[in-house]
């Protein structure tokens, strides 16, 4: 499929012809996003480069019924950019402006198209960073991150970012234009803004974003834990959150991550280790020395073997490198990896990765493990040969599998990756019909016509009381479209 030729010429008008692409090398690039399981080429790819011009392009797509979807850097792990039903994309990395830095008020005012890192790169001289770190943060862009509401490592004590967006400004599917939010934290009203941040991409299109910035912390202390078993590294992690200490980080490598990341990066992790754990305290340097020797015994006693200490900026550079490429160094021992989001309470890490360990066993393929200990959200890498139908079939079912048993040990769908096409079905293994046709009113509300990102994050329709994993969440009634309609007006910039 390609635009059609009064299409291609009105969108050419608008935006001139060096933007407007369907030749077929594009809509190959543009078919997947991060997560190459699903894929979908677009009808063609979009680049607007301003405001005037996004509104345009919109208005011209409503107006024609035609699909289309706001894309940012690609490196989404749920299909949430892949195109459904030949939705145009919408490029959004022209919007690479930082609009405006108040060191006063401590804000940052970017568009969408900003790389994640550049906005920490830009302030970070000052003294100030953007606190929320997607290992991704070289390439992400931080439209996609408040689409997605994404989280990084150091989430687990600063916050994801729903708690570091102040306000934005967003393009409605129907090419009006709005503002959310603003300068302030907590502004009177409903929240609008939080109900946008993490609706990935089926609100609106976002065009300007307020993000608060973070003074950096005097010093961090960043500890590597080396253990014989999986089991003496989840045991220290309840240790440390038993005993009310909140690291800026805790993140787990398995064995078969360790050997990946030491082909690839050479971090100096111990190859004979089972697991290794990266606890990172931060803050004011006084007692920072106390509360470190406080954490490495506590480390020592659940089971590390030895517990090193990053000397210098560039020692922990060097760990927090091996994590962050931890993904793209699986390519070292396997062709692909099929990355899952699942979320658990804490108490239950050592339960579900023997599980986790055991699915990947039945069907024949390994299963690496690499994830945010902290929060309970895990990274199960499903290493398979996408040249193998069998091997892609069974990376399918074993991610199903995991999911099921992340859901039945109380857990989550996602801690960070999103629901997009990938998790759109199991919706209704965490949500009542009556709950999922109250979510899908809200969307209704700022999406009535579906035009924007559609086929994502719900059900589609007939499936929805569908249960994948055997739950029966509780019902609540629905609310009445209708009367939430009413409340649109007073939003327009
Ligand atoms: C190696 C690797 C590591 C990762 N680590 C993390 C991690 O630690 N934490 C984490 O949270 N995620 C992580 N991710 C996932 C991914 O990077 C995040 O979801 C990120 O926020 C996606 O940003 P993007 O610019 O690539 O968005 P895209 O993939 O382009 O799009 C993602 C969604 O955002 C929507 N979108 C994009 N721009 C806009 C806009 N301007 N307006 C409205 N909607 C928009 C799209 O429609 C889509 O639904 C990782 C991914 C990879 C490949």
């Amino acid at each position: 499929m390609s635009f059609g030729r009064n299409i291609r010429g009105e969108c050419e008008r608008i935006l001139g012809k060096e933007w407007v692409k369907d030749d077929p090398v594009t809509l190959y690039t543009y078919r997947c996003d991060g997560l190459t399981l699903y894929t979908a080429p677009p009808m063609g790819v979009l680049f607007p480069g301003t405001v005037e011009e996004l509104v345009s392009v919109v208005k011209l797509l409503y107006q024609h019924k035609i699909s289309f979807i706001a894309r940012g850097a690609g490196t989404g792990l749920s299909g949430g950019a892949v195109p459904q039903e030949g939705s145009v994309i919408i490029e959004m990395a022209r919007f690479k402006e930082v609009h405006e830095v108040d060191w006063i008020n401590r804000t940052i005012t970017v568009g969408p198209g900003v790389i994640n890192l550049r906005i920490t790169e830009h302030v970070h001289s000052k003294g100030y960073h953007y606190a929320p770190d997607p290992s991704s943060q070289k390439a992400c862009t931080i439209g996609g991150n408040v689409a997605e509401n994404s989280g990084g490592p150091h989430t687990l004590k600063y916050g994801v970012t729903v708690n570091h967006v102040l306000g934005l400004e967003m393009v409605l599917p129907d090419g009006e234009h709005v503002k959310l939010g603003g300068n302030h934290l907590g502004m009177p009203g409903p929240d609008l803004l939080g109900l946008v941040i993490g609706s990935e991409g089926t609100f609106g299109i976002i065009t300007k974003i307020i993000c608060r910035l973070t003074p950096n912390p005097e010093k961090a202390v960043t500890m590597l834990g080396i253990y014989k078993s999986v089991h003496e590294a989840c045991e220290s992690v309840s240790s440390i959150t038993r005993h009310g200490i909140i690291p800026a980080a805790m993140e787990m490598l398995d064995k078969i991550t360790i050997s990946a990341v030491e082909k690839a990066l050479k971090p100096g992790f111990p190859l004979d280790a089972e697991a290794v754990l990266i606890v990172e305290l931060d803050g004011l340097t006084d007692g920072l020395d106390n509360d470190a020797e406080f954490v490495e015994k506590l480390l020592k006693k659940s089971g590390a073997t030895k517990v090193n200490r990053a000397r210098d900026e560039a020692e922990r550079a060097k760990i927090w490198r091996a994590r962050k490429e931890a993904f793209g160094a699986i390519g070292q021992i396997s062709p692909s990896y099929y990355v899952q989001d699942g979320v658990i309470p804490r108490s239950k890490l050592p339960k579900v990765l023997d599980e986790i360990a055991e699915i990947g066993k039945k069907h024949g393929l390994t299963v690496a493990n690499v994830f945010h200990a902290g929060d309970g959200n895990l990274h199960p890498l499903i290493l398979y040969n996408y040249e193998n139908p069998e091997e892609v079939e069974k990376s399918h079912l074993i991610g199903e599998e995991i999911l099921s048993s992340c859901i039945r040990h109380g857990g989550t769908l996602s801690g960070e990756h999103g629901i997009g096409i990938e998790k759109a079905e199991w919706m209704a293994d965490l949500y009542p019909r009556s709950s999922l046709d109250n979510m899908q009113n809200v969307r209704a509300f700022f999406n009535p016509e579906n035009l924007l990102n559609p086929g994502k994050l719900f059900p589609q329709p007939g499936r929805c009381s569908e249960s994948k994993s055997g739950t029966s969440p509780q019902n609540f009634p629905a609310l009445d479209k209708s009367k939430m309609v009413a409340a649109k007006s007073g939003i327009a910039v």
